[in-house]
């Protein structure tokens, strides 16, 4: 198992591509902090499946991504918990979509917050952790948008590639330490966070739902196919193995070839 007596954190865990990523880890042998939003008991059902299922501890941290000392708790959680934090996902992340000249304010600083600054937190406290073991594994979710941009999105095509940027400064600042810091870029994933873009989406470029899932969203992507979250889930979990230990500041599209026009 690649991750035998390791701990996890996944922030924006208890939904889409953190939750697979988390149950990815469990499946095999890490205990893992879970984080996100949601129904208290729809949480604590997910919780206890993952321990029953894996037999693995799991704890549930309600840390709010816009709050840095929420985030600082989490961390701490998961050390005076499980002993040692050896993985971080940074996976937390909201979208919005409208023109810039419409784009409310708040907004924007809240998916900076979320999908980027909250990666800067979680590290500033979890490396220093890493460091001490000579052992680490950062995975931050970014999107084909830390590569391209998309109009409408301009706070998430922002705070991606800013990710990006982050995750090399990161790399090389822990290379000498046995850490690893690398990002995640998938395409179109089918998660709830891409249905709720949907009708905006509609009203933005005056389309139908048919026409938004085909001529916006696949568009992009020349398989014609939404990722899964469990092949997502499958690379987190090869970037923990050894086999991953020379791969560290990349970014790896998971993106049907998007990118690669
Ligand atoms: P999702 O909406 O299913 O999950 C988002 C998670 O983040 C949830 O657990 C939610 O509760 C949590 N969250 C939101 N705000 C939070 C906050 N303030 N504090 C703590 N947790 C918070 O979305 P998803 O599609 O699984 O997205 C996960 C990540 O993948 C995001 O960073 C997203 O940008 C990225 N991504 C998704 C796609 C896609 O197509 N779905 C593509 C590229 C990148």
């Amino acid at each position: 198992m690649v991750l035998k007596s390791k701990s996890a954190i996944v922030t924006g865990s208890t939904s889409g591509i953190g939750l697979a990523i988390a149950k990815g880890f469990a499946a095999e042998g890490a205990n893992v902090v879970i984080n996100g939003f949601g129904q208290p008991a729809d949480i604590e059902r997910e919780r206890a499946a993952l321990e029953n299922e894996y037999g693995v501890k799991v704890l549930y941290s309600a840390a709010d991504m816009t709050k840095p000392e929420d985030i600082a708790g989490m961390i701490k959680l998961a050390d005076d918990s499980f002993g040692s934090v050896d993985v971080l996902v940074n996976n937390a992340g909201i979208q919005f979509v409208s023109p810039i000249e419409e784009f409310p304010a708040a907004k924007w600083e809240q998916i900076i917050a979320i999908n980027l600054s909250s990666a800067f937190y979680a590290m500033h406290h979890a490396i220093p952790l890493m460091k001490a073991r000579k052992w680490g594994r950062i995975i931050n979710t970014a999107s084909a948008h830390s590569l391209v941009a998309s109009p409408y999105k301009s706070a998430y095509v922002s705070a991606k590639h800013g990710i990006a940027g982050l995750t090399k400064t990161a790399a090389l600042e822990t290379a000498a330490y046995g850490i690893n810091v690398n990002c995640i870029s998938p395409g179109y994933v089918w998660t709830p966070l891409v249905e709720s873009q949907i009708p905006d989406t509609m009203k933005a470029r005056g389309l139908t739902k048919d026409q938004v899932i085909n001529d916006v969203l696949l568009h992009a992507q020349p398989t014609k196919q939404f990722v899964t979250v469990d092949q997502i889930a499958a690379l987190a979990v090869f970037l923990c193995s050894d086999a991953a230990s020379q791969i560290t500041g990349a970014n790896i599209p998971v993106d049907g070839g998007w990118t690669a026009q």
